[in-house]
């Protein structure tokens, strides 16, 4: 489905982007990750080279809250492949506190990392999108931005600007043939979520219909069909895939 396309994948290294990376290789994909743990990025990279000889993988180490870094890395991909076909804006960190004991750095880390990347990496690639006429975008947001939750204000406060930045960038770039979306995923089995503590993953249980965790494969679906021709008449859109917790 994603024969001979470019990806870059923010946060390729870990949970649910790892997966995504996985998925599109799979689908023939030429795939770019960007994160910042060397070990992790050699790793991936290296299972994809084995596993798809034929494709190309690499991985760029940078902070995708740092304009400057990526705008270096995503002018070099283009010079390499003259144009990126999917871009997913997955990296994102939590830093979660009640607001009255949420320190600045907690609300800037997380604002910075989850937000102002998407900022960072679609000012560089609309351009080259707008003038290819073609490109997706996958922006991966949360259930906590369309609900809010106790303890999370930066995080849902991102994940809730995330939606709002893709809606308007969609409605920028649709005429261009460039297509933007988001992803919602629920509560999903990745090291984000894996020290929570058992009283927190208990309560989250209840409130999902499906009375299980998602698997980040179940996202990574999601992600290629948002990638492929099958949704190529949807954009601006928000993609829950959580279970039936947001209905
Ligand atoms: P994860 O396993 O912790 O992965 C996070 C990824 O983000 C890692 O690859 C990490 O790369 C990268 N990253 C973090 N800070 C970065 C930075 N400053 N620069 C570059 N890369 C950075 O978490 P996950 O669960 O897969 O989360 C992926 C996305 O899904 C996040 O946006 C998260 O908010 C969202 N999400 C997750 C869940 C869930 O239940 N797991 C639910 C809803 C939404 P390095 O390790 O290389 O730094």
């Amino acid at each position: 489905m994603l024969k001979g396309k470019k990806a870059v994948i923010t946060g390729g290294t870990s949970g649910i982007g790892k997966e995504i990376a996985n998925v599109f290789a799979a689908q023939g994909a030429d795939v770019i990750v960007f994160g910042t743990n060397a070990q992790r990025a050699q790793q991936i990279v290296q299972e994809l080279k084995q596993l798809y000889p034929s494709q190309e993988f690499s991985y760029e180490l940078l902070d995708v809250s740092k304009i400057n870094e990526v705008e270096k890395a995503l002018n070099d991909v283009l010079e390499k492949w003259n144009s990126i076909d999917v871009l997913v804006n997955n990296a994102g960190i939590t830093k979660d506190n009640l607001l009255i004991r949420m320190k600045e750095d907690e609300w800037d880390q997380v604002i910075s990392v989850n937000l102002k990347s998407v900022y960072n990496t679609c000012r560089v690639l609309a351009r080259s999108m707008m003038k290819a006429k073609a490109g997706t975008i996958i922006n991966i947001t949360s259930v906590i931005g369309l609900t809010g939750n106790a303890g999370q204000v930066n995080y849902a406060a991102s994940k809730s600007g995330m939606i709002g930045f893709t809606k308007s960038l969609a409605k920028e770039l649709a005429s261009r043939g460039v297509r933007v979306n988001c992803i919602a995923p629920g509560y999903i089995d990745t090291p984000m979520t894996t020290g929570l503590p058992e009283k927190v993953k208990e309560s989250i249980l209840s409130s999902i219909p499906m009375n299980r965790m998602g698997e980040p494969k179940e996202i990574a679906n999601a992600a290629l069909f948002l990638a492929s021709d099958l949704s190529k008449y949807i954009t601006g859109q928000v993609l829950t895939v959580d279970g039936g917790m947001v209905m």
